[in-house]
């Protein structure tokens, strides 16, 4: 049986204290101008972890204008690139020091499990800092040799006040991608975080201040996304904002941006992104990567991989292990030992993905595996299969962001090209194959940021990230997401009295 009794299993007691609920504004915590706080919630049981200060429009108006005087006045623009670098470094031996209450806080905060939070997460953050520390003092331009007597160079100085905006689903993460990049430019940032988990950033800025940031550097402001989220995106003294969440989302955060001071904008939206499984593929691996492909991390990434297209040579004996699969994944505390997936973030994910695993069922999709929810108490559902899926049902469209397998059969090469391109995401793409010429083919044809061939979330630091179409806008990660941070300055000097 693939539920764990989350419904008669008493909760751990999570082994860590909360000691940041406040609002971190130039190097103090400190609570919203309303006085507001906001409950956030454990998603194993729907119960109050603790009350978090409710940052709202007042509290973006104070976070900028630390922020600009950061950057304006420094001394974190006018310090070597080398002594940015020491400061992200240490910063990154920091969480590796406190690796075990960090990975605590975030499996309270969000559900996921403590081995994906102490295993994958933190290590990633920790890599994700030291990656763009190497990047601080390799940062440079270049001189153009114009026409004329000339001396031309290129300039690239950071773009000043960066407003970032993070959801709910790898809050460490998008911790490490937004504020990695920026601080390694010289930047300053105020990180609105997503309301359902605002306790892991506060912790890891308070270590990004031992580890000698200046105050006024990072600004993180928890608070909702229509109020403060949004006077961070129409706020005149921000100079570039970079987005996580949902597609909708982006397109207000676009607009907003626009309609006030016209700064640029990096998008990163959602997904239905396909996993591709040829006929010549190996059954049994192909069924345990799909798996994880959508399965990961309860379902909830934009990158899941949500359509499984499966070559119909191989469609019933996938379909089969697929379903055994699904019932064997194990479901409860996400701190015992063993399990594989926790709650869900909350009850309006979880109504939500129930909605469409009805939708599913009424649209006429064969329910394999699970369907319902996992026990009687907080935010669990069942590892979820549907085949038999077509195309236009809902479940093969729309991002569930939930622990829902929708399989679709297909026969050929480009039917799959096609039909796999027909959605308005491109974020990432998955195949299995065991062919070179398919691999190639299907790299190269499918329209999506990240193409994974017989692996799939594979996430380094240096790799790019980013959508095609209506998965966002630039990229995240790597060399990539520098350019996000910068402005390229030109600077013209005439050569006087040029012998050559
Ligand atoms: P959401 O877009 O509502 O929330 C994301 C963030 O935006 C939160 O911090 C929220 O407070 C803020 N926000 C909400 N409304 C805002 C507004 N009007 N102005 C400014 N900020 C605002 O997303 P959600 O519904 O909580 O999360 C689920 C969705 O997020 C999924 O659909 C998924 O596709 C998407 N997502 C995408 C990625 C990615 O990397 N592409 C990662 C995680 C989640």
């Amino acid at each position: 049986a693939a539920a764990a009794a989350p419904a008669t299993d008493e909760p751990i007691q999570p082994a860590v204290e909360i000691k940041y609920t406040q609002l971190l504004i130039n190097g103090n915590f400190v609570d919203a101008a309303s006085g507001k706080t906001f409950p956030t919630l454990d998603p194993r049981t729907g119960e109050v972890i603790a009350r978090v200060a409710e940052g709202d429009s007042e509290d973006i108006n104070r976070a900028v204008a630390a922020a600009r005087r950061a950057f304006d006045e420094g001394p974190w623009p006018r310090m070597t690139a080398y002594e940015r670098c020491r400061v992200l470094l240490r910063f990154a031996d920091l969480i590796e020091r406190h690796a075990e209450e960090i990975a605590a806080l975030e499996t309270w905060d969000n559900g996921k499990t403590l081995a994906q939070s102490s295993g994958a997460e933190v290590p990633m953050l920790a890599r994700c800092m030291r990656y763009y520390a190497g990047w601080a003092d390799k940062i440079h331009g270049l001189v153009v040799p114009a026409d004329g007597a000339h001396h031309v160079q290129v300039l690239h100085e950071p773009v000043g006040v960066a407003g970032q905006i993070i959801p709910w689903n790898f809050p460490l993460l998008m911790f490490a991608w937004k504020v990695g990049p920026a601080l390694a430019c010289g930047n300053a940032v105020v990180l609105k975080t997503a309301e359902q988990t605002p306790l892991s950033a506060l912790y890891v800025a308070s270590l990004l201040h031992e580890a000698g940031l200046p105050d006024g550097v990072l600004n993180v402001v928890s608070g909702f996304g229509p109020t403060a989220g949004a006077a961070l995106c129409s706020h005149m003294g921000v100079d570039k904002l970079a987005f996580t969440g949902s597609t909708g989302t982006g397109q207000i955060v676009l607009e907003l941006a626009a309609r006030s001071n016209l700064k640029p904008v990096t998008l990163e939206l959602g997904g239905k992104s396909p996993f591709i499984v040829m006929d010549d593929a190996d059954v049994d691996q192909a069924v345990e990567l799909a798996h994880h492909a959508v399965f990961f991390n309860q379902g909830q990434c934009c990158c899941a991989g949500s359509r499984t297209f499966v070559h119909e040579r191989v469609y019933d004996e996938f379909v089969e292990k697929s379903k055994a699969r699904a019932q064997k994944r194990v479901v409860g505390d996400p701190f015992r030992n063993g399990v594989e997936q926790g709650p869900q973030i909350d009850e309006e994910q979880f109504k939500k993905i129930l909605r469409y695993v009805r939708s599913g069922v009424d649209s006429g999709a064969t329910l394999v595996a699970g369907g319902d929810r996992a026990g009687n108490r907080g935010f669990y559902i069942q590892p979820t299969v549907f085949a038999d899926a077509k195309d236009e049902m809902k479940i093969a469209k729309e991002e569930i962001f939930g622990p829902v397998q929708t399989i679709l059969k297909f026969s050929g090469v480009e039917e799959v090209i096609r039909r796999a391109n027909a959605t308005q995401y491109g974020l990432a793409a998955g195949v299995f194959t065991r062919s070179l010429d398919a691999a190639n083919t299907l790299s190269r044809a499918l329209r999506a940021g990240t193409v994974w061939v017989n692996c799939y979330d594979v996430f380094d630091a240096g790799i790019p990230f980013g959508g095609y179409k209506m998965s966002g806008v630039g990229r995240e990660k790597g060399i990539y997401a520098l350019r996000n941070y910068l402005q390229t300055k030109a600077v013209v000097t005439p050569i006087r009295d040029a012998a050559w």
